[in-house]
């Protein structure tokens, strides 16, 4: 992948792929500028370099034209960001659109209207990306979280620039540290594995027991694998079409010598509710009308001790229900030694919605080394999958 550092974009209209697709209250209003942010670095630099920009990028999952999903607040925040006018046009494609771009000067800046408004944009539709590319010179990505995705902005669209593609400052950095995560990591590694299923994480952590020391498992996942070793798990989330998964990936990690380090006691409730726990017990014996909802205090600290010795840590996934008051104290203790541990001089890599979402509630973003904006991008990257949008890039 090419990187925008020497670049000539004097009066020179450049189309940025970007990742807005931001987090919106139920009155529109945008709650989390991370993402906006996150792209500031591409656009100041283009910017600064007399570029005309042209900035596109998705919201939601609409599949037709919906002004909920519409990116004109987003042009208004990312002008109070930038400190500059960021024009909004409200559709992405047609010969209106093409005018108004066509109009931009050097150092201005216009957000594009919703791509998914039109199906097109997922399908990878070919007429579609055309015209998109045709709005402009340079192509940009600086979408890592849609990189996984052989989309109409993030992959077709590369094919009307061959000489004129590259990947931005944000994308840059999102490859270059998983890229060093997985391929020269600091020993011990530890991977901090939550969330609710091991359905989804089953590839990632086939991957990782070829590149860590230790893999620690929490959340709603690890009660399949105590249930594969026989456990008695009562009503904890189980996927019974898994239990095999489970197996194969505890024989894997015995054969490549990496420790699996499970929960040993479980914060259990009678329901799925945020109500005072009904018990702690033994994770291998959770009472039968019981749900693990936490990981219990053994196991906080254990996961603990691990985190303590560890020199680059990846945490993807919370370690319980932690939306719920009750079950929050492991996620927020298990969030809080990693930052202490970072802060030691250990790399840790966070990623994935929930677990940023965690890492701002209970902690700071800052006390972390690298937090990834991609979140099922991240996953692929690290399931050693080639993302469809890099290579394009190539
Ligand atoms: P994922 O998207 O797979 O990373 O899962 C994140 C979700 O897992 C969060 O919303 C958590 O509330 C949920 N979760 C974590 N631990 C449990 C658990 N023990 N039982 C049910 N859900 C859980």
């Amino acid at each position: 992948m090419r990187g925008i550092a020497n670049v000539n974009f004097k009066n020179k209209r450049v189309i940025i792929r970007v990742d807005f697709n931001v987090p919106l209250d139920d009155s529109l209003k945008i709650t989390d500028v991370s993402r906006l942010k996150a792209a500031l670095p591409t656009i100041n630099f283009v910017l600064e370099k007399g570029g005309a920009l042209i900035l596109i990028s998705h919201l939601g999952r609409p599949s037709k034209r919906d002004a909920s999903l519409s990116l004109a607040p987003v042009a208004k925040k990312l002008s109070q960001l930038i400190k500059i006018p960021v024009q909004f046009f409200n559709d992405c494609i047609g010969l209106e659109t093409l005018n108004k771009t066509k109009a931009l000067r050097s150092g201005e800046i216009a957000l594009l209207e919703n791509l998914r408004f039109y199906q097109e944009e997922t399908l990878g539709d070919t007429n579609f990306a055309r015209q998109l590319a045709g709005l402009a010179d340079i192509y940009i990505n600086d979408a890592f979280g849609s990189s996984h995705r052989a989309h109409a902005s993030t992959f077709t669209i590369t094919r009307f620039f061959k000489n004129q593609k590259y990947g931005g400052f944000l994308l840059e950095n999102e490859v270059s540290s998983l890229r060093s995560i997985l391929r020269s990591p600091a020993s011990p590694f530890v991977a901090v594995i939550g969330g609710a299923k091991v359905s989804s994480k089953i590839d990632v952590l086939l991957s990782l027991i070829q590149c860590v020391d230790k893999i620690i498992i929490g959340g709603g996942m690890a009660y399949t694998f105590i249930k594969a070793q026989g456990g008695g798990v009562g009503k904890s989330l189980i996927e019974k079409e898994k239990l095999s998964a489970a197996k194969k990936i505890i024989a894997e990690a015995q054969e490549k010598n990496v420790s699996l380090v499970l929960p040993v006691d479980s914060v259990n409730s009678l329901e799925f509710k945020d109500a005072s726990p009904s018990c702690v017990s033994d994770i291998f014996n959770i009472p039968e009308n019981c749900m693990g909802l936490d990981i219990g205090p053994k196991s906080i600290s254990l996961f603990t001790q691990h985190i303590a010795s560890s020199k680059t840590i990846l945490w993807n996934g919370p370690m319980g229900v932690f939306e719920f008051f009750h079950f929050s104290r492991g996620t927020r203790l298990i969030c809080e030694s990693i930052c202490t541990r970072t802060q030691e001089g250990a790399y840790s890599l966070v990623g994935g919605g929930d677990s940023i979402a965690a890492l701002k509630k209970f902690s700071s973003p800052e006390k972390i080394s690298y937090v990834s904006t991609g979140g099922g991008a991240m996953l692929e990257y690290l399931e050693g999958k080639e993302l469809p949008a890099l290579k394009a890039l190539l």
